[in-house]
């Protein structure tokens, strides 16, 4: 869980970690996203973090913009993304679109339409480990599950804590220890 913030894209790019998930009823609560995004008359940028719950220490963030080509909503991200075994980054900048339902009389409800299949629309999007946030789906189909990949990415990270030791080299040491 974390929050929105406010920020500017000069800043440097935010890092995600893994198990992070986008949340758009996060995004439609910032005063200024009625105004601004649903009347499409201004961008709406700022930062989206995660903390951990028990110190609130930053533990990933992203800089995010909403931008409207012509009659659509896209939320642009940007972020950094970790490989967690090769310690390589990978510069992140790309566009979700955003689905409007109309509910007639009771408003309207926004959802995220997967950058990876775009066939699903959704409250929520998930990173685990993955480049891009994507939805269950696709990331089950990039890894065998998500289950298997989130144990793998703790242990990777905990041993590079306890044994001062870089991603890479675990990796390495994984890779003997499990083939
Ligand atoms: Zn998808």
């Amino acid at each position: 869980m974390g929050g929105i913030g406010s920020g500017s894209h000069k800043q440097s790019k935010g890092a995600i970690e893994d198990g992070e998930k986008l949340d758009i009823s996060e995004f439609v609560k910032i005063p200024e996203f009625k105004e601004r995004v649903i009347k499409r008359s201004k961008s709406l940028s700022g930062k989206y973090n995660w903390t951990d719950k028990k110190t609130g220490e930053e533990l990933g963030s992203i800089y995010f913009m909403f931008k409207c080509i012509r009659d659509n909503i896209f939320l642009n991200l940007q972020y950094s993304h970790t490989n967690c075994f090769t310690g390589e980054k990978t510069s992140m900048n790309y566009d979700i679109k955003l689905i409007t339902l109309n509910r007639s009389n009771r408003g309207n409800i926004y959802l995220f339409e997967c950058p990876q299949c775009k066939t699903y629309r959704g409250f929520k999007l998930y990173n685990a480990g993955s480049t891009y946030f994507a939805c269950r789906e696709c990331l089950k189909l990039n890894y065998r599950s998500s289950k298997e990949s989130g144990k793998y990415d703790s242990i990777c990270k905990w041993f590079g804590n306890e044994l001062g030791e870089s991603p890479k080299d675990i990796h390495y040491s994984l890779k003997q220890l499990f083939s």
